[in-house]
């Protein structure tokens, strides 16, 4: 029988964590699938649970072999100075992604979630996936970077393209620009790359520009929106809509595989942009529509960034995974006849988080102060817009 949609979560996954003050928390994952259990829109029954780690060969379909030997190596290595040398060789001894023991096994946990998403949705089983531990969009064919050390994207467009010779469009929502998977494909006429984030004026890691367009066959395969600072939901939305629907139009694609980041909320420590809860909602929603139109349904979705991860993460993954099961709660929620977030969840959490946590599912708007330049940034994203469009 085909599933609608699976929810996958590899346990190890749950070990990628630098260390107690570092902003990427898999406890991000803990709350968000407690918050859809409480709203009775997940049970154990729908988690797929990979029991086994992908091997080597997988992470060589984009990663160099001395790199994943050095990721490997550090686990074992003992003394302090060869591991050093190692770790700042291959962007593993810096402040954003440092070295910790596990590290392989958690990153390749992380992999094998999103390489069993794709094949699950490409084989058929289901038309629909959502991987919340992956999104790992920094990570380099030979280095570290951003929080991310495997690119899990990559790596599963990559078997994707193998396996099925299927044309991959690639749709990145995160704050940050997806620039590992983004030149992973670069010269791929066949994978198409979609970022939607702040400009790389001011934020990591500073590329995403609308004139990166591809390069020889690849080129006119690759769609960057840099967004200003201070983006409200409607100039984002905006411009999500108007050129991701120009995209897939012309590029025709047999899969979509999402990035969901979601660190484009006005409360995230480490962006700029000023949107709500109501992209989150949106997002998810523009995907499903565009998968049913253009890609007989086929969509895996992964997370990503998020670093607001007590207000903002488990309620915008939530809403992937609602819209995706086509659950009530969805409309719910847009329609304002469900308000409240489950009270067993709140209570669970409350003591745990450093700041109040919100009561409902959608932001109260006085939560979140009007930008005064709103008129000029918008403009602004609409010359960008149109830039990014001008040729299809
Ligand atoms: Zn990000
Ligand atoms: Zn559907």
């Amino acid at each position: 029988m085909v599933s609608n949609a699976i929810f996958i979560h590899h346990s190890d996954s749950s070990g990628y964590k630098f260390h107690d003050d570092h902003p990427f928390d898999p406890i991000r994952q803990v709350l968000t699938i407690d918050l859809l259990k409480e709203a009775q829109a997940l049970t154990d029954e729908q988690i797929i649970q990979p029991d086994y780690l992908i091997d080597e060969n997988m992470l060589r379909l984009v990663h160099r072999h001395d790199y994943v030997q050095a990721v490997k190596l550090l686990d074992t290595e003992d003394d302090p100075r060869s591991k050093a040398v190692l770790a700042e060789q291959f962007g593993l001894q810096t402040e954003d992604t440092p070295f910790f023991p596990g590290l392989h096994k958690a990153a390749s946990a992380i992999v094998t979630g999103s390489v069993e998403a794709a094949e699950a949705v490409m084989s058929g089983r289901t038309l629909h996936a959502f991987h919340l531990a992956g999104g790992l969009h920094h990570a380099f064919p030979d280095r570290a970077s951003g929080f991310c050390v495997y690119n899990d994207a990559s790596i599963a467009i990559t078997h994707i393209r193998n396996k099925y010779n299927a044309r991959v469009l690639y749709i990145d929502t995160d704050v940050h620009h997806g620039d590992g998977v983004q030149w992973s494909f670069y010269d791929d006429s066949e994978v198409c790359t979609y970022s939607i984030h702040e400009t790389g004026k001011y934020l990591f890691p500073g590329t995403g520009y609308a004139y990166e367009k591809g390069v020889d066959q690849g080129f006119g395969t690759c769609f960057n929106v840099p967004l200003e600072p201070f983006t409200e939901d409607e100039s984002w939305l905006e411009s999500f809509n108007v050129t991701i629907r120009k995209v897939i139009e012309a590029f025709k694609p047999d899969v979509i595989l999402s990035q969901h980041g979601c660190d484009a909320h006005a409360y995230d420590p480490l962006s700029h942009i000023h949107c709500s809860m109501r992209i989150y909602q949106e997002i998810p929603a523009i995907l499903h529509e565009l998968a049913h139109t253009y890609t007989e349904g086929r969509w895996i979705a992964l997370g990503g960034g998020g670093y607001d991860i007590w207000r903002v993460v488990p309620r915008a993954w939530s809403q992937v995974w609602l819209e995706m099961t086509d659950h009530p709660l969805a409309e719910a929620i847009r329609a304002h006849e469900v308000e409240a977030l489950p009270a067993a969840w709140l209570e669970r959490w409350s003591s745990a988080s450093p700041v109040p946590l919100p009561n409902n599912w959608q932001d109260d708007s006085s939560a979140i102060p009007p930008i005064p330049r709103r008129d000029i940034i918008t403009e602004q994203n609409r010359n960008t817009q149109s830039i990014v469009i001008q040729d299809l």
